[in-house]
């Protein structure tokens, strides 16, 4: 990153307002397995919205954040926060296992090797998708998701052909999690 670069990503950074979703009285989902849980219990008990419960402690630039009441009698709200710390997490097997699966026939790994990727880049893509998606989500680069589940988010990916000079661009899908943490679900949704 050169200087001016560097000071673009401040000012974008800079220039957002963040907001944290609250959901009062419930302990806050940190894994996906807690996020299930919560949906599976609101399905049979429909007293507490699974969504509202698995947003309970997630960060959101305020211009781009679930809307809130999110349904009737939703006791839910939002808390002004600073500029957040954020992290981005991705499996290794989003890679080796799905990009990369010889059994798949659905053409994403046939896109990536087009673009010079092979299985043996899996740790440095997961490296290079995690670094840009935690860049992304500092500067409230994201687009909410639209699909069930009101903390996901889609994040533009952009990686450099190995094999030229050109750059290639496509979605990638990830859930958010309480404290600024994000988690990879889709490496590849499309260009
Ligand atoms: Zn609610």
């Amino acid at each position: 990153m050169n200087l001016a670069e560097a000071s673009n990503v401040a000012k974008r950074m800079l220039g957002n307002q963040w907001v944290k979703w609250i959901h009062r009285g419930s302990a806050p989902a940190n894994t996906a397995t807690e996020k299930n849980m919560n949906v599976i219990n609101s399905s049979i008990n429909p007293k507490h919205c699974a969504s509202c419960l698995n947003m309970n402690g997630c960060y959101f630039v305020k211009d781009k954040s679930p809307e809130n009441p999110l349904h009737e009698h939703c006791h839910c709200y939002y808390e002004a926060i600073g500029i957040p710390d954020v992290t981005a997490a991705s499996a290794i097997e989003k890679f080796t296992k799905y990009i990369f699966n010889d059994t798949i026939d659905d053409g994403k790994k046939e896109l990536f090797e087009r673009w010079g990727y092979t299985l043996i880049d899996s740790s440095a893509l997961q490296k290079e998708f995690e670094k840009q998606a935690q860049l992304s989500y500092q500067c409230g680069d994201y687009v909410l998701g639209k699909r069930t589940g009101h903390e996901r988010i889609n994040i533009v990916m952009r990686l450099k052909r190995k094999n030229s000079r050109q750059e290639v661009t496509f979605d990638t899908g990830w859930m958010v999690y309480p404290d600024g943490k994000l988690l990879l679900i889709t490496p590849y949704g499309g260009k």
